[in-house]
């Protein structure tokens, strides 16, 4: 099939060609929106782990174009688009929801029953494609492009106010880790929280418990100048995990326990870890992965004394039409630091540097922001 030149167009993209093979730059087709499809002009895309973890592992079909922090300007739409308009700003959500199921219909968009409704079908031309032969769009977005098509419902309205690096981290990083905190363990003003992993997720839990009102926020990583940084984003208390014991040194400082536990690492020993760190009654989320195949291990009788909760978390739980703009609100507000997460902006070719940087530890977040 010949690349069709008049429903495509030429653009620059990030191709992962194969497993751990890094992120080409290539001119790739990216097709013309159809129903209610939006053509975002791409301004910034954040790097996320995610993306890293479908390029080196067997998750995602490849050849693929992934990126998925991604904020731009509307472009074109398609015809049967009501939400958005040529000129609009607009950030777009990892979480493909279809938005007439029953859990969408009652707000737990985040458990939609029919994400596939965002994507073309099968028999439709794909969105993007080079020399005619389709190309995997990573999470309905892919954002390591200059333009990205991508659904209505897969995009949140910004305020013009709202710069476009902050924006697109809203997109997975600020709402997986505020969204944990506000949406899946609803935290309460006085409820006490403990955070494994100050990473660029793990910073916005700080700043979900610092909205909700936690009385401590205590925050546990293995890299000192992780601890520094999660102090300036509001941490309470930190603990070097390669010092003590952080079981411990958790129990010296709330002797009955934390009533919240987020795990953003996820590895055995710290979800163990977490669960012995838990009051009565108090609950482990966990939310980061560093492998697939990880497992942990629960005693019952233990689990019943202490009426313990575990909670996967996906995405936040994330309402994204109406969190997006909540979190944009409270950043224009000077209530959420997302400008301290903007560590490093960078161009599209130096995405492989970029994720290179990310490992020692000094930035907090990546972003593409010239194309
Ligand atoms: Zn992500
Ligand atoms: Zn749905």
């Amino acid at each position: 099939m010949a690349a069709r030149s008049w429903i495509s167009s030429d653009m620059k993209a990030l191709v992962v060609n194969a497993l751990r093979s890094g992120f080409e730059l290539e001119d790739i087709d990216i097709a013309t929106p159809i129903g209610r499809e939006v053509l975002i002009d791409v301004q910034a895309s954040g790097l996320c782990h995610t993306d890293l973890l479908f390029a080196t592992h067997d998750i995602v079909p490849i050849p693929a174009v992934l990126g998925h922090e991604v904020s731009g300007i509307v472009a074109g739409v398609g015809p049967d688009v009501t939400q958005f308009r040529v000129g609009d700003h607009v950030v777009g959500s990892l979480a493909q929801t279809c938005g007439s199921c029953a859990r969408c219909q009652s707000g737990r968009t985040f458990q939609c029953e029919h994400p596939e409704s965002t994507l073309r079908r099968q028999n439709d031309e794909p969105r993007l494609s080079r020399k005619g032969i389709g190309l995997f769009q990573g999470l309905g977005l892919g954002g390591f492009a200059e333009r990205a098509l991508i659904h209505e419902n897969q995009l949140a309205l910004l305020r013009k106010e709202m710069p476009f690096a902050q924006a697109a981290l809203l997109g997975c990083g600020v709402v997986t880790g505020a969204g944990a905190v506000l949406n899946t363990a609803t935290v309460s003003a006085g409820d006490t929280v403990v955070i494994f992993g100050a990473g660029g997720v793990g910073l916005n839990a700080i700043s979900g418990a610092l909205i909700a009102g936690a009385s401590r926020i205590i925050v546990i990583d293995i890299r000192p100048k992780r601890l520094d940084v999660a102090k300036q984003f509001g941490a309470t208390d930190v603990i070097d995990s390669t010092q003590t014991n952080p079981v411990d040194a958790l129990r010296n400082l709330l002797p009955r326990g934390a009533d919240h536990v987020f795990d953003f690492v996820g590895l055995k020993q710290i979800a163990e870890q977490g669960l012995a760190m838990l009051s009565v009654g108090g609950g482990l989320y966990l939310v980061g992965v560093a492998k697939p195949e990880v497992s942990i291990e629960l005693n019952i009788f233990d689990a019943i004394g202490g009426q313990k909760r575990i909670q996967g978390v996906n995405l936040g739980s994330t309402n994204f039409k109406r969190d997006i703009p909540m979190y944009a609100e409270l950043y224009l507000q000077g209530r959420i630091n997302l400008d301290d997460l903007v560590s490093k902006r960078i161009a599209l070719r130096d995405v492989n540097d970029g994720y290179a940087a990310l490992k020692d530890g000094s930035l907090n977040r990546v972003v593409i922001t010239s194309f």
